[in-house]
């Protein structure tokens, strides 16, 4: 049961995953969460880093959408120069975002990547999608209580983990 909140991968960074073995491997649409994946929660606009990096996996041939559960100013905001396939208020861990997408682009789960710093909501929904899931450390770490103790439950559930491996 808690296999569900396992990531397929864990990187630092978006910067590190590999797009060329992920396109190999048959995947075609990656989907991104924005807040503390893309840029860190109070930047306001994409940053030159994860515009460079959207637009190399795009060159390898990916089709690219955010998924955020941030309201809709904030996701067309970052979304300006991106201009991708963007759903905001997803309330993940539910699906229907990460679905709308799929739908949009005609893809199946077995095609689609979900890149998300939160294992309960990104990696949770897309696992339970049956996508493969890359969890990354978040940019900046929200020391609030409430983003504290879900911390801890990530933690936790590493842990776990770990000691399956
Ligand atoms: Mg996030």
């Amino acid at each position: 049961m808690l296999e569900q909140f396992f990531p397929d991968l864990i990187l630092n960074e978006i910067s590190e995953i590999d797009a060329a073995a992920l396109w190999q491997k048959g995947y075609r649409l990656l989907i991104f969460d924005i807040d503390n994946t893309l840029v860190a929660y109070h930047e306001k606009d994409a940053t030159q880093k994860a515009s460079r990096i959207i637009r190399q996996f795009q060159k390898i041939g990916f089709q690219t959408a955010l998924v955020s559960n941030n309201n809709r100013e904030r996701v067309e905001r970052f979304n300006q120069e991106l201009k991708l396939y963007s759903v905001s208020r997803a309330m993940k861990p539910f699906q229907w975002g990460m679905r709308k997408v799929m739908r949009h682009f005609q893809m199946t789960p077995q095609e689609t990547v979900l890149c998300g710093d939160q294992i309960l909501t990104d990696i949770f929904g897309g696992n339970r999608l049956g996508l493969y899931t890359i969890l990354v450390t978040p940019i900046e770490i929200n020391e609030s209580g409430f983003f504290r103790m879900k911390r801890r439950i990530e933690a936790y559930i590493l842990k776990k983990m770990k000691e399956r491996d």
